[in-house]
C-alpha cells in the first residue's frame, strides 16, 4: 500500500488553494503534476550544468550528454525496451505518432492497404492516420465498442485480416478509461504480417508496461502525463523496424557527413533527432521515471484501481448524469467521464472549479466518439496516484450542488 499524503508532500502545487478552497486535482488525463525530484533535476541542469549535448568536448557539455543519455536508458528500462537506441526523444506523444506516420507510415503503407484504429482514437492516433491514408490510398477500418464502452473482440478478426497493414490503437482511452486489450489485438495483427502501434499517453503514466509483453513495434509516450516537464516524449520502436525507417526532421545531429550535394545519416537514435533536443525536459523525464519506479507501477495501479472503484459508487448515486466506460476497475483506468442534459459540460467544470476541483469538459479531442456517445462534450474527472478518497468525496458533493443548482434552474426555464 503507497503512504499517499507522504507522496502528496512531494508535490507542490497539491497544497495550493483555488477560489480560497483547497486544491482538488482530478485533470491528471490532460497533465500531471511533477514531484519536486523533477522540479529539482531541471533547475539543477539549467544552475549548474546547462550546455549542449553531443558536441562539447568540454566538462559542462559531457555532464549534460551523460545524464541526457541516461535519461534515455531509464525510460527504456522503464518500458522494458532493450536497447536505449530503441527510445526517440519526441516533443509529446502527438510527435511521435506523426513521426511513424512519416517516417514509416509513408514508405510501408500503399493503396488498398487497411489501417486499423479504434472508435475510442484521440486525434493525435487518428489524424495522422487519416493524412497517410489519403497520401497512399490505402484504408481506414475501426474496431468497434460494445455499450458499455469495451472493445468489441467479437468481430476483431474479420476487421484485421490479410489487408491489414497497421494496427494502430490507444492502450487506455482518454475519453472512456476504457483499457483496449492491446496484446490480444496485437497477436491478432501479427497473425496477419502487420506492424502493431501503441499510443501509451493514458497507460504508460497509470500501470506496468512492457513492450516485449505487449509486442509491439510502436509505442507513444507522453512526458507530461507521467510527472515529466511539457515539451517531452518519447517513441519506442523496435530497433530493426528504426534502422529501415527515413528520418523525419533533417539538419544537425541527425547526420554523419555532408557534402554540398548530400549527406549521411548518423546511427539510432540521434537519426531522428535533428537539431537541438529538450535536454532539461529529457533529463526531467529521466527524474519522473526514477519517482514513478520508486512506487512501483503495479502500486500505481492498485491504488488507482481502489480510488476508481470508489469514485465510481459516489458517482453512481447521481441520477442525473450517464456515466460512460465499463463499470468494472480492471476494464478501465481512472478516467470517468459522464454527462447530464440538465447541464453543459462547461458549466458543471466552472462551478467546479469555484469549489477547488479541476476538472476537464469538451470533446477531450475525441471528437468522432462523442458523436458516437450521442453528446456534445463530457466532464471528465482523471485520477492519479496523489489523489484521495477525500478529494473524491469533494467531487460527488460538489456535484450534487451543482446539479441541483443547473437542474432547478433548468426545469424553472422550461
Ligand atoms: N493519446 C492520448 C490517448 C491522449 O490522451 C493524449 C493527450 O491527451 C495524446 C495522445 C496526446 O498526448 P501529447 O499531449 O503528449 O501529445
Amino acid at each position: 500500500m503507497l503512504d499517499v499524503e507522504r507522496i502528496r508532500n512531494d508535490f507542490p502545487i497539491l497544497s495550493r488553494t483555488v477560489h480560497g478552497k483547497p486544491l482538488a486535482y482530478l485533470d491528471n488525463a490532460a497533465t500531471s503534476h511533477k514531484p519536486r525530484a523533477v522540479i529539482q533535476a531541471l533547475s539543477e541542469y539549467y544552475e549548474t550544468y546547462n550546455s549542449n549535448v553531443h558536441r562539447g568536448v568540454h566538462s559542462l557539455s559531457m555532464e549534460a550528454t551523460d545524464r541526457y543519455e541516461e535519461a534515455r536508458e531509464k525510460v527504456a528500462r522503464f518500458i522494458n525496451a532493450g536497447a536505449p537506441e530503441s527510445i526517440i526523444w519526441t516533443r509529446n506523444a502527438t510527435e511521435s505518432i506523426n513521426l511513424v506516420a512519416r517516417s514509416w507510415g509513408e514508405s510501408n503503407i500503399s493503396e488498398g492497404d487497411e489501417i486499423v484504429l479504434t472508435r475510442l482514437e484521440h486525434h493525435s492516433n487518428l489524424v495522422p492516420w487519416q493524412r497517410v491514408a489519403a497520401k497512399k490510398g490505402a484504408v481506414l477500418k475501426f474496431l468497434d465498442l460494445t455499450e458499455d464502452g469495451r472493445l468489441d473482440l467479437d468481430g476483431a478478426d474479420s476487421v484485421i485480416n490479410t489487408k491489414t497493414k497497421l494496427l494502430a490503437v490507444t492502450h487506455v482511452s482518454n475519453a472512456l478509461g476504457t483499457v483496449v486489450p492491446v496484446k490480444e489485438l496485437a497477436g491478432m495483427a501479427r497473425s496477419v504480417g502487420a506492424a502493431v502501434l501503441v499510443d501509451g499517453a493514458q497507460s504508460v503514466p497509470h500501470q506496468p508496461v512492457d513492450v516485449e509483453e505487449l509486442d509491439c513495434d510502436f509505442l507513444a509516450i507522453s512526458g507530461h502525463k507521467m510527472m515529466g516537464p511539457t515539451g517531452i516524449g518519447a517513441l519506442y520502436a523496435r530497433r530493426d523496424v528504426l534502422e529501415q525507417m527515413e528520418p523525419f526532421l533533417y539538419g544537425g545531429e541527425m547526420v554523419l557527413e555532408v557534402s554540398y550535394e548530400g549527406a549521411s545519416w548518423n546511427d539510432l537514435p540521434m537519426r531522428f533527432e535533428a537539431g537541438t533536443p529538450n535536454i532539461a525536459g529529457a533529463i526531467g523525464l529521466g527524474a519522473a521515471v526514477d519517482y514513478l519506479a520508486g512506487l512501483g507501477m503495479e502500486n500505481v495501479r492498485e491504488h488507482e484501481k481502489q480510488l476508481t472503484a470508489y469514485a465510481l459508487d459516489g458517482l453512481r448515486g447521481l441520477e442525473e448524469i450517464d456515466l460512460f466506460g465499463p463499470w468494472d476497475v480492471d476494464s478501465r483506468g481512472g478516467i470517468l467521464s459522464f454527462y447530464s442534459s440538465d447541464v453543459h459540460p462547461h458549466d458543471l467544470g466552472t462551478f467546479l472549479d469555484q469549489e477547488g476541483v479541476a476538472i476537464r469538459t469538451g470533446h477531450h479531442c475525441a471528437m468522432p466518439l462523442m458523436g458516437a456517445l450521442g453528446v456534445p462534450a463530457t466532464a471528465r474527472a482523471s485520477l492519479y496516484v496523489y489523489n484521495t478518497e477525500q478529494e473524491v468525496d469533494t467531487l460527488v458533493d460538489a456535484l450534487k450542488r451543482a446539479l441541483r443548482y443547473f437542474g432547478d434552474g433548468a426545469s424553472a426555464a422550461r
